[in-house]
């Protein structure tokens, strides 16, 4: 979308904070926001701030910091990236990704090349002008009208202080074209029963102490806010009662930027900022509004097991690191029609005691439970940990016909089943797990050798899309429609060309590859001999968005929901 004339000389920056605690859905409101003015024909793009010093999040194991979510580009990055290219169907690049440390890492790096010509580098001024600098440049890369800026934590932290000191600047030197929101939360505690407004208040003036006032507040809390409660919160907060928004708990977080209009949030944005908007309801809105309703109207289950292994810090988290994963199966769910059902099996608790690698696994759990899923699915994963029983339910989907889909690591666990189970490679493995099998199936990448050589382990990883040619009437070109795909990646390893010819005389398909036809990309067994067997050493889940769902996610989906039938 090309920029406005209306705002191409004044674009605006809107930075939405989080007051009181952190987790209270501030991603899913910052996408909300930046929905509803995309929604009225803006062009829209959005920037997330992480305070961490790391470089970006691809250091970090998911039960830290939730899934990594990996742009095209290849940029490592947080999960509220992925919220933002869902809701806006826009691809976003490195540009809108923005750490401490690499907001340091360049500062430092121009002192060295002497670009700040002789003078003392401080923290304060030059850190918030290299802050504006990408800010300013994530704009122009993507020409948009607005853009949204997400500060990660809360105010008061310390982590965040230059953030919003680069906030505050920009303000200075553009009054009409910087806003703030605060997404902040309202308990009600249960002894006293009311909706508590102190906490909010407490973080605007903490906010102002940065010399920071909000226009905004998105008032989380169990229920919406009651008029008594915005005029108070008004009056203490100086922010006018109807720019105090409410957002209450939803059952599906495709609700709010629906419950925000009922608020009239997108309008009251739009003449504060002076944007041109367009009044009339876009296909766009529309379209959201159909896909909102069919997630409500889904009454028929499909039941998917997830099999992994990032459990041990609780549920909570464990949904967080397959954030992508989730919201894939459901957009193909709810296109069929279907309510998904998803079901976390840990993967050791399939592992007999004794491993190959002589280590001991978890409780062995039946496998023949697996039999009441309509299907399976192994996403990506790291290590040693429950290789074993992930291994052990591929086998048992495979031989009972059981619909599976791997994901990255489910794709070499599928190559690495099939060597061992149909080959009678008993040691097959991947060197990740065990250097010393005879029978090496998934391998190092050749580049990657001195790469690790050297633990030089961020941001190495063969990273970002890539394409792949797909096999002609295969079961993943007729789900694609198409032999030409592009998908985003995240693996050092990949399957041991020395095998492909003895797998696919024993009956796997290798029914995608890379171009020059050395990387194996895709793994099928053939749809006579299983209803679908297909693993992916791609992520597909990254490109999932809930008014385009993914072809292969929704290929088995499908063959999910007849299996059920049966
Ligand atoms: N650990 C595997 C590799 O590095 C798979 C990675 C993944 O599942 N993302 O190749």
């Amino acid at each position: 979308m090309g920029e406005s004339m209306a705002t191409k000389k004044h674009p605006k920056y809107i930075f939405v904070v989080g007051g009181v605690i952190s987790g209270v859905g501030k991603g899913v409101a910052s996408s909300s926001i930046a929905k509803l003015l995309q929604d009225r024909g803006l062009s829209v793009t959005a920037i997330k701030i992480d305070p961490y010093i790391n470089i970006d999040a691809g250091t970090m194991n998911p039960t830290e910091h939730g899934e990594v979510f990996v742009l095209s580009d290849g940029d490592e990055t947080d999960q509220d990236m992925g919220n933002y290219e869902r809701f806006l169907n826009i691809d976003l690049t490195r540009t809108n990704y923005m750490t401490t440390g690499r907001v340091y890492q360049t500062v430092i790096e121009r002192e060295r090349n002497l670009e700040y010509h002789g003078k003392c580098v401080e923290v304060v001024p030059h850190i918030p002008l290299e802050i504006i600098r990408r800010i300013e440049k994530a704009r122009k890369d993507a020409r948009a009208d607005v853009v949204l800026i997400e500060v990660g934590g809360t105010v008061g932290e310390y982590q965040n202080m230059l953030f919003l000191e680069a906030a505050r600047m920009m303000k200075v030197r553009n009054p009409h074209d910087i806003f703030f929101i605060v997404v902040s939360y309202l308990p009600v505690p249960s002894k006293v029963g009311e909706m508590k407004t102190k906490p909010t208040q407490n973080a605007v003036r903490t906010l102002n102490a940065s010399g920071i006032q909000p226009d905004f507040i998105i008032a989380r809390a169990e229920s919406a806010l009651d008029a008594k409660r915005k005029e108070k919160l008004s009056f203490a907060t100086s922010v006018p009662a109807k720019q105090i928004i409410s957002a209450p708990d939803v059952e599906s977080i495709y609700d709010i930027p629906l419950n925000f209009e009922r608020e009239h949030f997108g309008d009251i944005l739009c003449a504060l900022a002076d944007l041109k908007c367009s009044k009339k309801e876009t296909p766009a809105r529309r379209n959201w509004k159909k896909f909102a309703a069919k997630v409500h109207g889904a009454k028929e289950e499909v039941q998917i097991a997830v099999i992994g292994k990032y459990f041990e810090t609780g549920d909570y988290v464990l949904s967080d690191s397959y954030l992508s994963v989730i919201e894939a199966i459901k957009y193909s769910a709810y296109a069929e029609g279907k309510k998904p059902v998803l079901t976390w099996l840990n993967s050791a608790e399939f592992e007999t005691p004794a491993r190959l690698d002589g280590r001991s696994g978890g409780n062995p759990k039946r496998v023949e439970d697996l039999k009441k899923y309509d299907g399976i699915i192994v996403p990506g994963g790291f290590g040693t940990r429950g290789v074993e029983g992930k291994i052990r339910a591929i086998e048992f989907a495979r031989k009972h016909k059981i619909p599976y889909f791997g994901l990255c690591y489910g794709m070499q666990m599928l190559v690495i089943e099939y060597a061992r189970n149909v080959l009678h490679l008993k040691d097959a493995n991947t060197r990740e797990v065990n250097p010393d099998a005879k029978n090496i199936i998934i391998d190092i990448m050749e580049n990657q050798k001195e790469i690790l050589a050297k633990k030089n382990m961020g941001n190495t990883m063969r990273l970002g899309a890539f394409p792949a040619v797909l096999k002609k009437g295969s079961v993943a070109a007729m789900a694609y429609g198409k032999t030409k795909i592009t998908e985003r990646h995240r693996h050092r390893y990949e399957v041991n060309n020395a095998y492909v010819s003895a797998l696919e005389t024993a009956g796997l398909v290798f029914s995608g590859r890379s171009p020059d036809g050395n990387l194996m990309e895709i793994a099928e067994l053939p749809k006579s001999v299983h209803p679908f067997f297909l693993g992916v050493q791609f992520h597909p889940e990254f490109l999932a968005r809930p008014l385009a769902p993914h072809p292969l996610f929704t290929a088995f989906i499908k063959a999910a929901t007849t299996k059920k039938k049966k």
